[in-house]
């Protein structure tokens, strides 16, 4: 079929030329003489006003059954909008019915349906505002961050869904078995929680690399910060340190802000509309303030000499909980903060250790509302020390061979970062559940 996008016939549609639109009509109204139907075919969110004369052939078989959801092929002559809003609409001089839509059964029919309900129509929600929206937003995301990368000559690496390595203690995982063959791998599987320590191989490789693909935790939170299969961004950089790691990490998120502000207009002015006031001021200024950078231990410092009245009373050694975070980004530094070098306490075995005896070269990236969105560390590189980590841990060396080989074959200082690919979508769209950000949410209790 022969059809131009809307999208495409309201930015460039001229006057006088002859055009096919297709797509699914939001709503229809009629008047004396003719009736107005409002198209949509995703491409944009903006509908195409399309008038069908009652003098059309077959308009009362075709136009007057068209009713919300149904879809249809238009024929006719683009003419300059009278409408507000809009810079053409479309005059029928055919209409082709494609599929009907029953007006008592259309559950997105007249009346506007909250969040919650939309999520038991994951396979209608699309068609509304929102849920186009946000698919073309997470769309021109995952778009930028490939094309970030490859300008800075990183490779995209698939690292695997099922894995055999229960390294990182990231989360809980689920198992992956066959029943009736349980050696059907001859190891236990699982899916991954990180595709980290995979491309930390090709990144000891190749050089600088990305993963960027899904991410499964059995984790019980029932949060909107957390979903089961979630989306995760893991570049990893041989030759470098965690400054070069948190010099990265502020330039990706800059430029996926900066992508969102350039290329999604029309969406972030319904967000800015329907879903969150304020929501493109806010990506203006995460696009434009300088990320500061404080030690971990500073910031506990600051924490603990203000008055502010923090339910979880910070103290070096406690894990960041969601109030010092909002603390730290909103009240103290006022932008986002990168914080730095965490007790080895609350980090995981593989970063590396600082001179100090005490900390880590992690990183944590706060934003202002969000809280985190991104995990890194520089990775321990030195072999001796690695092994005495995994001992004193109690993990056994022989299980992580291959990690270890790294160390012991050409070892390279190298770090990387895990950013949550769906929380990036929410702080871009300003919507609130995580749930809402992704097609087709799996979360405890929560699949279909
Ligand atoms: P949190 O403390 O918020 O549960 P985490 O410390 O377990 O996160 P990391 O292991 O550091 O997370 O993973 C890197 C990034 O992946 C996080 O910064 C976050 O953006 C994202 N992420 C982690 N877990 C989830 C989840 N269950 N759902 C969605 N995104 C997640
Ligand atoms: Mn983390």
């Amino acid at each position: 079929m022969k059809r131009t996008k809307i999208q495409n016939l309201l930015k460039n549609g001229v006057p006088g030329t002859r055009v096919t639109a297709a797509g699914w009509v939001r709503t229809r109204r009629d008047a004396k003489g003719f009736s107005f139907l409002e198209l949509n075919d995703g491409s944009c969110l903006a509908n195409l006003q399309v008038i069908a004369d009652a003098t059309l052939p077959g308009f009362d078989e075709t136009v007057l059954r068209l009713y919300p959801g149904a879809s249809a092929v238009v024929e006719g002559v683009l003419a300059a909008s009278q409408g507000k809003g809009q810079s053409v609409e479309l005059r029928a001089e055919s209409v082709r019915v494609l599929g009907l839509s029953d007006p008592l059964a259309y559950p997105l029919g007249k009346q506007r349906i909250g969040f919650e309900r939309l999520r038991e129509l994951p396979h209608l929600r699309a068609r509304t505002n929102s849920f186009g929206a946000v698919a073309r937003v997470r769309s021109a995301l995952a778009a930028a961050v490939h094309r970030f990368f490859r300008e800075r000559g990183f490779v995209y690496v698939h690292t695997p869904l099922i894995t055999a390595s229960d390294c990182e203690g990231a989360g809980e995982m689920f198992q992956v078995s066959v029943p009736g063959n349980p050696d059907f791998f001859g190891a236990r599987a699982a899916l991954t929680v990180s595709g980290q320590l995979e491309g930390e191989a090709y990144a000891c490789a190749l050089g600088d690399i990305y993963t960027f693909g899904p991410t499964f935790r059995a984790e019980n939170s029932n949060t909107r910060r957390h979903l089961s299969e979630f989306w995760m961004i893991e570049p990893e950089m041989a030759f470098a340190d965690l400054d070069d790691d948190a010099e990265l990490a502020e330039a990706f998120l800059r430029a996926l802000f900066a992508c969102v502000l350039e290329e999604c207009g029309e969406d972030l002015a319904f967000f800015e509309k329907r879903v969150l006031p304020g929501v493109t001021a806010r990506l203006e200024r995460l696009a434009s303030t300088p990320f500061t950078r404080v030690s971990y231990t500073e910031a506990i410092e600051r924490m603990e000499k203000s008055s502010h009245p923090f339910e979880f009373k910070p103290s070096w050694g406690i894990d960041l909980q969601s109030e010092h975070e909002r603390f730290l980004t909103e009240e103290v530094f006022n932008g986002p903060v990168i914080v730095t070098d965490y007790p080895k306490e609350i980090k995981a075995f593989y970063m590396r250790r600082n001179d100090d005896g005490k900390t880590v070269a992690a990183m944590d990236v706060l934003l202002p509302e969000v809280g985190e969105i991104i995990g890194g560390s520089q990775r321990e590189e030195r072999l001796d020390v690695l092994e005495g980590i995994l001992r004193s841990a109690g993990l056994k060396p022989e299980s992580y061979a291959d990690y270890l080989d790294l160390r012991r074959f050409g070892s390279v200082p190298h770090a990387g970062f895990g950013l949550g690919f769906d929380r990036l979508v929410q702080i871009c769209t300003g919507m609130h559940n995580i749930r809402d950000v992704i097609p087709y949410p799996r979360a405890p209790g929560c699949i279909r």
